[in-house]
Formats: structure tokens, sequence, C-alpha cells
């Protein structure tokens, strides 16, 4: 078994002009791709050559093996980036707006947060909401950081690498933030507010 480059959730150009095809197509098809393959080829002929990509990346971390553990958590990170992301418009209802109301107070100071933290990031890295318990919070990781090293079960992200934003923004990281706050997949984030365990990619 390896690992897959999981295909978009969506057409290349539906997120536009948040987010254009020409950035899709190089972050999906290149950097993506990069990191799902780099993964498989470091865990050729070693005893996690079988292994989902979430039991990669834990084993990574437990061993710290930061060269794999960069690979396979960016291959999960933009598999995770992927569906955090929707052209179609939506807003948190029922229990997960419940609790960011009690987190943030309102679903508007969550995106507002998730901006700044995203723009507060130093460098390359992403900007998430997680659940830790029953409760909500916004988190930033450095590079390949993934929160599920720590316990914590991710709910959406968004990719603050430079590669993510520069074809259609140059250096404005905050237009790329605000309009990414602005097409986030609510449905996505309900799923795995109500799972009991992190989203696994997909195999
Ligand atoms: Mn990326």
């Amino acid at each position: 078994m390896s690992i897959k480059l999981i295909e978009l959730p969506f057409a290349e150009t539906a997120l536009e002009p948040a987010i254009s095809a020409a950035t899709l197509a190089v972050h999906h098809g290149k950097h993506h791709k990069a990191y799902v393959d780099k993964t498989n080829e470091l865990v050729a002929g070693t005893d996690l050559a079988d292994a989902a990509l979430n039991a990669i990346v834990l084993a990574a971390a437990n061993r710290k093996d930061g060269k794999l553990f960069n690979q396979a958590a960016q291959a999960w990170n933009h598999g995770f980036y992927w569906h955090s992301l929707s052209p179609v418009e939506g807003q948190p209802d029922g229990a997960l707006a419940a609790a960011i109301d009690a987190a943030f107070g309102s679903t508007q100071a969550l995106l507002d947060t998730l901006v700044e933290q995203g723009l507060g990031q130093f460098g390359s890295g992403w900007a998430w909401l997680v659940a830790e318990g029953g409760s909500l919070k916004v988190i930033t990781t450095h590079d390949a950081g993934c929160p599920i090293t720590d316990g914590l079960k991710p709910l959406l992200v968004i990719d603050v690498w430079e590669h993510a934003y520069y074809l259609d923004r140059k250096n404005d990281r905050k237009a790329y933030l605000t309009a990414a706050t602005q097409i986030l997949n609510w449905h996505f984030a309900a799923r795995n507010f109500a799972s009991d365990s992190a989203w696994e990619y997909p195999a």
C-alpha cells in the first residue's frame, strides 16, 4: 500500500476568486504530490511501508524522525486543507455553532482570530481551528506541524505557506486569509467536531 495523492474535492476553478485555478494546480499537483511521493519513498522497505498516513505521522513524531515527519505531516495537512475549503457557502450550525459562540463569542470573531493568528505566524505554517475535549481554540503550527501529534482534534485549517497565495496575492497574506475564511467547509468542521477521533487521510 502506498499513500495516495487524493483528488481535490472540487473543480480547480471552483474557489475563484478566493483562490485561483493556477494556484490550486501547482499547490495540489506539485506541492502536495511531492510530499506524498517523498513520504512513499521514505517508508518503502520499512515497518511503516503498509501503514496509513495518520499512523506514519504519529510514528515519525514519536521517533523524532524529522525527515519523515516533515513529508508525511505535510501530505496529511494538505489533504485536510483541501477538505477545509468549499465553494458552497455556509455557516456553522447546531453543536458546532454553540461551541464557536462559547469559545469566541461569534463566528465572525472566530474568523477574525484565524486571520489574526495566520498573519502572526512568522514564516511557513498553518492556522487551525481545533477541539480539545469539547472546547475550541485557534492555534498555529510551524512548517509541517500537525495538531494530531498533540492529541488535538483539528476541525479546519488554512495553509499559510507562501505557496498557498503568492501567485494570487504576492505578499498580501491578509487578503488571502480574509478570502479563505469566506470559503471554509462548515460541514467538514461539524463532522470533525462530532467525531470521536481525528480525521483520517483517505487510503
Ligand atoms: Mn501548502
